[in-house]
């Protein structure tokens, strides 16, 4: 265990150079008692049209945003987020991760934001990055402009093959820089819908501190774990502060209101926060007030408890769709059962190229699905596709299913 004191090896030129923003720096010192403030470019609440607000929960429960917060969530506020949102996530973290150091967090406009603002603060053109494989579209969409070297990593039904990790950094190619980061979905992994089980963690989390890279654990389905016991986070078991941890409400409160979080060491995060300083400023006041009116009703176990009731929704709607695959896809095609989450990874069997049928034929029969390749950091050829099974019916599930075997069978025959 070494505990990184200085981060600037891993920052990218980029972040080096960028300095915090003279006005937004006043913005904390304009809450203090008695300051008069001239200095910054707030714009006169008493214009803002606005003076409350009253939502209903479809439990019935009504709630109201008083005026008094009202007039903070419609002003300019603290880039990192709103203090006592910030302080109700910490606690969450604290309960739920038990962190082992003093971390920060920065609210995100959805985690999005923060991951495409961490992948700017570490990555400079040229830069190898360990990605697993198959990956994260949104994630991939950010980092292929950057010209970088993806050394993907290979994954089975458990996640990433802790193996083949410590073999790609063992054999590493030495004309490449070495990869200052790993990024990963470890829990229901956006397209596998498989996690990666405690052990790997650990032998990975090793193998961070060995060849000294930063983990990017990107989780948004980490409330969304079907078993009984959620697996402990990367971000739980990091004693150096080599982890930057990517939460997320877009699936458990709204995906429209746009909040996630970034949790880590705090001159990482502090990093990410000049980041948002010089990009969108912060978070949506009014999306911030809006959760933290309904997370401050519910407490941590409230909030826990809801996330429970949503897992067991995506839950039922997995074992929906095993129960169409088994009748139509076996013995064509294969697929783990997700373990969390809303979407499955299936490798449609006797097919070289899920491309063309995904993209065209399906597509004429009516059956959207993402084919394999999109999700590969190196574009490779792949028999496999994604299906999600979060917003269709059952009835609908079942017959796109059915017309999937029969473009198989079709295909196979030809
Ligand atoms: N990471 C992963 C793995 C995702 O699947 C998504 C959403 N599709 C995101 C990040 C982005 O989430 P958010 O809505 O919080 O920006």
């Amino acid at each position: 265990m070494v505990v990184i004191k200085d981060y600037d090896r891993f920052l990218s030129k980029r972040s080096k150079a960028r300095k915090p923003s003279a006005i937004r720096a006043l913005q904390p010192l304009i809450a203090l008692p008695g300051m008069i403030s001239l200095g910054g470019g707030l714009p006169h609440p008493s214009t803002f049209p606005i003076l409350d607000m009253s939502f209903t929960l479809t439990n019935g429960d009504s709630l109201t945003i008083s005026e008094n917060e009202m007039r903070r969530a419609l002003q300019y506020s603290n880039t990192s987020g709103l203090p006592d949102l910030i302080e109700w996530l910490k606690q969450l973290q604290i309960e739920e991760h038990k962190p082992k150091y003093d971390f920060d967090i920065c609210i995100g406009n959805g985690s999005q934001d923060v991951l495409s603002k961490a992948f700017e603060m570490l990555l400079n053109e040229g830069d190898s990055i360990l990605i697993e494989k198959p990956a994260y579209t949104g994630a991939l969409a950010f980092l292929r402009p950057m010209n970088l070297t993806f050394v993907d990593i290979e994954t089975d039904g458990n996640g990433i093959i802790p193996e083949k990790l410590e073999e790609a950094l063992k054999n590493w190619d030495e004309s490449k820089p070495r990869p200052k980061a790993i990024y990963t979905v470890p829990i229901a992994g956006n397209p596998t819908g498989v996690g990666v089980s405690l052990e790997r963690k650990k032998r990975i989390y090793e193998l961070a501190q060995e060849y000294d890279f930063i983990i990017l654990e990107d989780d948004p389905y980490y409330y969304l774990q079907f078993s009984e016991q959620r697996i402990p986070s990367y971000f739980s078991m990091d004693v150096d502060g080599r982890v930057l941890r990517f939460d997320s409400f877009s699936k458990i409160l709204s995906s429209g209101i746009r909040i996630g979080w970034v949790s880590g060491p705090k001159p990482l995060v502090n990093r990410i926060v000049l980041h948002t300083q010089a990009g969108n400023l912060h978070a949506s006041g009014l999306s911030q007030t809006f959760a933290l009116c309904i997370l401050r009703r519910w407490g941590v176990f409230g909030f826990m408890e809801h996330a429970k009731k949503t897992a067991a929704f995506y839950k039922n709607k997995r074992d929906i769709f095993i129960e169409s695959a088994e009748k139509y896809l076996n013995g064509l095609a294969e697929w783990n059962v997700p373990t969390a989450g809303m979407f499955i990874w299936l490798k449609l069997l006797g097919i070289d190229d899920s491309e063309t049928l995904i993209k065209k034929k399906a597509i004429e029969k009516k059956v959207l699905m993402v084919p394999g390749f999109e999700f590969f950091p190196n574009n490779d050829v792949t028999p496999y596709v994604r299906a999600s099974y979060s917003t269709a019916t059952k009835e609908e599930i079942d017959e796109a299913l059915k017309r999937l075997a029969s473009l198989l069978k079709d295909a196979i025959a030809s």
